[in-house]
């Protein structure tokens, strides 16, 4: 689990920040339920992945801590639960999650994010999620044709067609979405057919970490990727 705690500013670099660099707002958690997962995608950076599941005690006393903490000190809280797989732990966790928090009667505001790759997103999960208005990030690579190729399940069938149903099934209950696209040299051909998938769904799209290859990232921008960008910034200015 991580905890960083962010500063309410103006985006607009030119103004000075609402909120003072030393009086932060809110708490961002970073929570991991199981590092488990269901897939076996070839720049997965998780080694052994356990079976465990965070306990039911862990679970409240993490809540507990951090929320109380957060009341004390006047900040709301933002989880965003990640993996692993988090939706491994099944809606029987989350709905815990949910039941605990609302007993703890807080004063100040609690979201919750989940980053998930997207294949175990069935109707009781997503009932639970939209009902406490969680907001999901799926990964998703490309067309299918390579994203298959490389975020196979375990056994090596593919993703894509299932992310694409629970992606449906979260939208048709106005779930907010955002796509992660992991981008290196092979599929930055598809950066614009899934920004355009993105804009036609009003899915929010991010792109994660833009690396060279699978085996050697490096920190330098593919000049694929700022080719895009520039259309982009281009296309929108006019
Ligand atoms: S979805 Fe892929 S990258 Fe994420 S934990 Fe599972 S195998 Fe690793």
């Amino acid at each position: 689990m991580g905890i960083k705690e962010s500063e309410t500013s103006n985006n607009n670099c030119s103004h000075k920040p609402i909120v003072p660099p030393d009086k932060p707002h809110s708490l961002t958690i970073l929570a991991e339920p199981t590092s488990d997962c269901n897939l076996a995608c070839a720049y997965c950076y998780k080694g052994n992945k356990s079976h465990k599941i965070m306990s039911h005690l862990t679970l409240e006393n993490m809540l507990k801590k951090i929320i109380l903490y957060n009341e004390q000190h006047n900040l709301s809280s933002s989880f965003v639960w990640h993996g692993g797989e988090p939706t491994m732990v099944g809606q029987n966790f989350f709905k815990k999650v949910f039941d605990y928090i609302d007993s703890l009667n807080c004063k100040h505001s609690i979201s919750h994010a989940i980053q998930t790759n997207g294949t175990l997103l069935n109707d009781p999960l997503l009932d639970i999620l939209a009902e406490h208005k969680v907001s999901i990030g799926v990964s998703l690579d490309g067309i299918a044709e390579y994203h298959d190729r490389i975020r196979p399940f375990k056994k090596g069938t593919p993703t894509h067609h299932k992310i694409l149903e629970g992606l449906q099934k979260a939208k048709d209950k106005n779930i907010d979405i955002g796509i992660l696209m992991s981008i290196t040299n092979d599929n930055i051909a598809y950066i614009t057919e899934m920004f355009e998938f993105c804009r036609k769904n009003r899915f929010t799209f991010g792109i994660n970490p833009i690396t060279a290859d699978l085996h050697s990232p490096h920190s330098e921008p593919l000049p694929g990727f700022v080719l895009f960008l520039s259309r982009r910034l281009c296309e929108d200015r006019n």
